[in-house]
């Protein structure tokens, strides 16, 4: 009776944890007075930027003259200007590219950057809202921060070279002398398309760097003034499993430890780096709300003097916070909770172990087959059936073969799983929830159902396979299904790319451990309808 106890308590206590945390979350004092910002003077330095300085790609003239226009003005304020000229990779080969940034003084020698990129890739001509609106509204910051008196100094950084990977924000972030006395950035890019809906909050991360949890919640703290700030789900799950394919220059913010986070249209914009991307798109409305978010949001950071630190470790789904502690907490419970499942319920026996260690050994060899198929075929979605019809025969003939003590190898396959959850819930508990956990469950729970085992078998397939539906269907319906197949593609390519040689052995490996592990706990659900052990 005792032990039945603790086990309703480790395998409830998770999810009342995740849904009492759905309460907790930190909101900030946001400034509410008075923003000065105007949307149509901005939208009058987009004019300029866009006629004046069309094809301003990295190491052109129109770029160059663009970068000395916005120190003109920046000076005509009366600040205090800065160049950073440094030699980058462009499109074509090797080319000039140059920073422009002014300083605003507070009181304090600490620092919030605000920065735009002003170049654009040769396939746009106005790049209105990439990013010739970022820079219009960074301008537009930069004169109406004359007059404010601040604690907090304010750096207003036009950068150069982002399109050909964020060169000119590496630049600045490993030349900056005072580096560490930065307390956040952040990058405003491709974020004032006039039929967006809302602004999404992206590259707050350099994985395996995160910013603090604090910028985040600073910037959806403002949601109470009506600004709809959310974090893209899709973008944050596929961070926290660090497959990042797009980024803005607030990342090399992050790999140094500052926290940084950009901007962004939500949803996506349709036009981005496309010739289309023209001035018609951008409406001065949409650049006055994100003139006055930033605006908002510097003068909230002010007020504090510096940004709170949370930790690098929570999720963020649109605005639901799950903290680090209701992150450990709840891995914590589930590793005990499975932990308890097999010391009560399923002693691991040698034929158990050889059972799954076949298996094991056959997925291995078969998800390594297919990483370069993948490459090769560039279509992921087939590739994956392939390997998952050829999976199925091999498990299929292993079991055929061999009596299969379902008990035994469920505890064999618990401990395996134990093996890839422990490490990655200290490394990374938002990663072991995402993925393991619901897998987790699948296998420690099973048995101790013994009515209504159908509708178990369902609701526990459901949760199997729901975090890979749901991320699958984020991809596909962003890109398209062709599109998706290339992305899928690309991810593996980038990820063996990331990893080296490392990646055909350890991500194989990795990825059959929890395939065998949810084939098994599938095949013991069945199993235990038909049969009625224990
Ligand atoms: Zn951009």
């Amino acid at each position: 009776m005792k032990s039945k106890l603790l086990e309703l308590v480790f395998g409830l206590g998770p999810i009342i944890v995740l849904v009492l945390s759905l309460f907790a979350k930190p909101s900030f004092d946001v400034y509410k007075g008075t923003t000065y910002f105007d949307g149509n003077e901005a939208y009058d330095y987009l004019v300029k930027i866009c006629h004046k300085f069309r094809r301003r790609v990295v190491g052109s003239e129109s770029d160059f003259l663009a970068g000395l226009w916005i120190m003109g003005e920046f000076k005509s304020l009366g600040y205090e200007v800065y160049l950073q000229n440094f030699t980058t990779r462009g499109f074509y080969g090797v080319v000039k590219a140059m920073n422009v940034y002014a300083i605003k003084r507070g009181k304090l020698s600490k620092y919030i950057v605000v920065m735009a990129h002003r170049d654009v890739v040769p396939t746009t001509i106005e790049g209105a809202n990439d990013n010739g609106a970022g820079v219009a509204v960074l301008m537009e910051l930069a004169k109406i921060f004359v007059k404010r008196n601040l604690t907090l100094s304010i750096i207003f950084l036009c950068t150069d070279s982002e399109e050909t990977g964020l060169h000119g924000a590496r630049f600045f972030v490993n030349n900056f002398p005072e580096i560490n006395e930065i307390v956040c950035a952040i990058s405003i890019d491709m974020c004032c398309w006039k039929d967006a809906s809302g602004l999404s909050l992206i590259a707050y991360y350099y994985p395996p760097k995160f910013s603090d949890a604090s910028i985040l919640l600073a910037m959806l703290s403002l949601r109470r003034l009506g600004y709809n700030v959310i974090v893209d789900p899709l973008d944050e799950i596929m961070a926290r499993l660090n497959l990042v394919f797009a980024g803005t220059d607030s990342m090399p913010f992050v790999a140094q430890g500052v926290p940084a986070i950009g901007i962004c249209d939500y949803p996506l914009y349709p036009y981005w780096h496309k010739e289309e991307d023209t001035l018609d798109k951008v409406s001065s409305s949409r650049l006055q709300i994100v003139g006055e978010l930033v605006e908002r949001f510097i003068l909230t950071v002010d007020s504090m003097e510096k940004l709170p630190e949370f930790s690098q470790h929570y999720l963020i789904v649109s605005d639901v916070y799950f903290s680090w502690y209701s992150l450990y907490l709840t891995t914590s419970l589930i590793f005990i909770f499975t932990i308890i499942r097999v010391i009560r319920h399923a002693r691991p026996s040698r034929k158990g172990l050889v059972t799954y260690l076949i298996l094991y050994l056959l997925a291995v060899l078969t998800t390594t087959l297919s990483t370069p198929l993948c490459m090769k075929l560039k279509s992921f979605v087939l590739t994956t059936t392939i390997v998952l019809a050829v999976y199925s025969l091999c498990v299929w003939i292993v079991l055929r073969k061999i009596e299969f003590p379902a008990r035994e190898v469920q505890g064999v396959s618990i401990i395996a799983y134990d093996v890839l959850y422990l490490p990655s819930l200290i490394l990374s508990p938002e990663v072991a929830l995402i993925l393991l956990t619901p897998m987790a469950y699948v296998s420690a729970l099973v048995r101790s159902v013994k009515k209504y085992k159908v509708v178990l078998v369902l609701a526990v397939t459901l949760v199997n396979v729901a975090p890979w539906a749901l991320l699958l269907n984020y991809v596909f319906s962003t890109y398209g299904y062709k599109l998706s197949d290339k992305v899928l593609c690309y991810l593996t390519r980038l990820a063996s790319y990331r990893f080296g040689l490392l990646a055909y052995v350890a991500i194989p490996a990795t990825i059959s451990l929890i395939l065998v592990t949810a084939v098994i706990s599938m095949l013991i659900i069945l199993r235990s309808i038909s049969t009625h052990e224990e």
